[in-house]
């Protein structure tokens, strides 16, 4: 029997804010919402009602592993439908959450292959503080111990900021992406497809799938067997792609429904080769 483990960055990939919802549907065709995160008393993810339902479905034929940059407090905000997921990577692969608590056998992986494979956090925070503008900046904080990102006004952004800090940080083993408002600073060897890979040998899963929609999420598509990546975001920008992933046509939360779909039929086509009804 296939054993499918499937592994999914959420935000802009599974859950989206209003701003990044891209509806492109009148109003009176728009979807029906569920909202799964509330931030500061406001309604702030959502995913559309038969995305959720698929997602339920999906989380009862697969061993789904949610696999975000969020902090592990930022995480904990957002409640999927379904069951809770046994295991979840969060901190871009830094903490591996098991039945809701970090592994404390992985932190300390994390930590040696942190201590001998780039620069340390502090001098990289600096570095980016340095080179933000006040008149473009709008918070700096370093997450979990681990790596640092702005928020920026990203309009304001100069042409080629991006392009240079990339190229300071990739001297220094460090990888840059820009999401949304956000520019993240994060250690090459901090990778959510390590966590991943660690979660396929605990649990022998014989199959691993994937979706993620920004620079972040690379990775993770590349080392599974099978994966796909919205019609938007970073990677969808520079045209990334791959032979094992599938670069779906759809933009915003439709795009989320999409790879929803993607999944539970790749999940159906595994059980039914080995005839398990389904
Ligand atoms: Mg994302």
């Amino acid at each position: 029997m296939t054993h499918t483990l499937v592994a999914s960055d959420l935000d802009r990939t599974l859950i989206y804010s209003a701003a990044a919802m891209d509806l492109t549907v009148p109003d009176a065709e728009a979807p029906r919402l569920l909202c799964v995160e509330v931030y500061e008393r406001r309604p702030l993810s959502f995913l559309t009602e038969t995305a959720a339902a698929l997602l339920t479905d999906l989380a009862a034929r697969a061993l789904f592993v949610p696999a975000t940059t969020r902090t592990r407090e930022q995480y904990r905000r957002i409640h999927l439908p379904g069951p809770p997921p046994r295991f979840a990577v969060c901190a871009n692969g830094g903490h591996l959450l098991v039945d809701g608590e970090s592994d404390r056998d992985w932190r300390r992986t994390v930590a040696a292959r942190l201590a001998e494979g780039c620069a340390p956090l502090d001098e990289v925070h600096a570095h980016l503080l340095r080179a933000a503008d006040p008149a473009w900046l709008l918070r700096a904080r370093t997450a979990e111990d681990l790596f640092s990102y702005l928020v920026v006004e990203r309009s304001l952004l100069p042409d080629g900021w991006i392009e240079t800090l990339t190229a300071w940080a990739d001297a220094r083993g460090w990888s840059v992406s820009l999401q949304g408002r956000k520019v993240y600073a994060v250690p090459k060897p901090l990778t959510k497809s390590a966590a991943v890979a660690e979660v396929r040998r605990r649990t022998g899963a014989t199959e691993v799938l994937a979706a993620g929609d920004s620079l972040l999420d690379a990775d993770l598509l590349l080392a599974a067997d099978r994966a796909w990546r919205p019609g938007h975001g970073e990677l969808a920008a520079t045209d990334w792609h791959a032979p094992q992933v599938t670069a779906v046509p759809e933009r915003g939360v439709a795009a989320g429904e999409r790879i929803l779909r993607a999944f539970h039929e790749a999940v159906r086509e595994g059980d039914g080769a080995l005839g398990t009804p389904v």
